[in-house]
């Protein structure tokens, strides 16, 4: 029975920043890793791709340098109530850059693979079963066994699933669309811009529309799309597709000229349970950013937290990882996370149009420095 010492469960940004951390600290590490990959990269992932600074702090911690991904770079990013609201720049830098997943994925991998860590894909995990001595991990070619196991397959992993079949989820819906930059959106909206319009909250979607330049190929595209927690649903959850059009109408765009797509993102919530003994969660799996459904830092982030769980659960030979909640508690990572969830529960749930008007118009300097504080910068606070 081959036997490895730790097996991580999907090759996204949160299982492909676990390894990575793990051997930057304990190089030795690299042969007892096993990277579990349910698709073959360059593989799709529907995510917008916007990346902010603490993600790209902790790939330069890693010696990555995120620009020989093909990228775009936006200068400002707008944060909107029905069009007027506040501005952020970062001063000689960008404020966001955007990449697409299938390059930026495949690029990490890639890295990931040349510190000498095994990835396999085509291999779907089906069910993971945490015993007193192992893993067993069951996938569509036979079992694994492992030391330990971090889940690290996303929103709707198996491996929460197998682990917490019964504890309850805060899942947000997520629609994207793309399109071809167009005449119209040049003209009503700076092309290198970033636009976030929290217009639809009043309309019980706690949520907003985004706009974002992005590429495919090299073309410059627009990436569209709209994000609800579904904090405001209360049974009735208002459909999605109409304040997205609505949206992309006031820029020249039909959206029934375009091909939407859906994805759940499972977020942050104090409650959620993360560990438990042999087991990891990383990433979506564990929680993503609730306010902005932003996860592509914080599944970075959760690598670095999860790597320092599992190189001392080695030196002390013990696997109960009941350390883990207190240690992600402590760090930039997990404070983020919690002041996200907390501001959440104020911004959305107090939907009225005067509020809005209010938090994005006329308190913005409040609001830039909260976010300056509490939501950006985490990440120097994780090591
Ligand atoms: C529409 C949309 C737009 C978004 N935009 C942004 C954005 O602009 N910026 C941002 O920061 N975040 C964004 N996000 C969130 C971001 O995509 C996620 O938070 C991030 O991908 C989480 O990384 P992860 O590694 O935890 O999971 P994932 O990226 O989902 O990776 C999980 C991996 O596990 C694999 N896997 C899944 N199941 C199995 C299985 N059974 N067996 C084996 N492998 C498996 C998958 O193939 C995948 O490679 C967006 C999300 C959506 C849905």
């Amino acid at each position: 029975m081959l036997k490895y010492d730790i097996l991580i469960l999907g090759g996204g940004p949160s299982g492909l920043s676990t390894a990575l951390h793990l051997v930057q600290t304990d190089p030795h590490l690299a042969p007892r890793i096993l990277i579990l990959e349910k698709a073959h990269y360059p593989r799709l992932k529907l995510c917008a791709g916007g990346l902010v600074i603490d993600a790209e702090i902790i790939l330069e911690r890693l010696g990555l340098d995120v620009r020989e991904v093909p990228h775009v770079d936006v200068d400002s990013a707008h944060f909107d109530f029905a069009g007027k609201g506040l501005t952020i720049r970062v001063p000689k830098r960008h404020a966001i850059r955007v990449i697409r997943r299938n390059e930026f994925d495949s690029w990490l991998a890639q890295k990931t693979r040349e510190t000498g860590i095994e990835i396999r894909e085509g291999i779907t995990v089906k069910n993971v079963i945490p015993e007193k001595d192992s893993v067993t991990v069951e996938t569509d070619q036979g079992e694994f066994h492992a030391e330990m196991v971090i889940g690290s397959d996303g929103s709707n992993g198996v491996t929460r699933r197998s682990i917490f079949p019964n504890a309850p989820i805060s899942t947000a819906r997520v629609l994207e669309v793309i399109t071809p930059v167009g005449q119209n959106a040049i003209l009503s909206h700076k092309s290198k811009d970033a636009y976030f319009d929290f217009f639809p909250v009043p309309d019980n979607i706690a949520g907003y529309v985004w706009d974002f330049p992005t590429q495919i190929n090299g073309e410059a595209m627009r990436c569209w799309g709209i994000y609800d927690t579904n904090l405001l649903a209360d049974g009735a959850r208002p459909a999605l597709k109409e304040p997205l059009a609505e949206e992309m109408a006031r820029h020249g765009f039909n959206l029934n000229d375009y091909e939407v797509k859906g994805h759940p993102i499972r977020w942050y919530n104090p409650q959620n349970q993360i560990s438990a003994p042999r087991v990891l969660l990383v990433g979506d799996a564990a929680g993503a950013d609730p306010i902005f459904g932003e996860g592509i830092s914080i599944a970075l982030g959760y690598g670095a937290i999860a790597a320092r769980e599992i190189s001392e659960s080695f030196r002390r030979n013990e696997f109960s990882f009941s350390r883990y909640r207190r240690r992600l508690a402590r760090s930039g990572l997990g404070q983020t996370l919690y002041v996200r969830w907390f501001i959440t529960h104020i911004i959305y749930p107090i939907k009225w149009k005067w509020f809005q008007i209010l938090l994005w118009r006329i308190v913005k300097p409040i609001v830039l420095i909260l976010a300056w504080i509490f939501v950006l910068n985490w990440s120097k606070r994780i090591k």
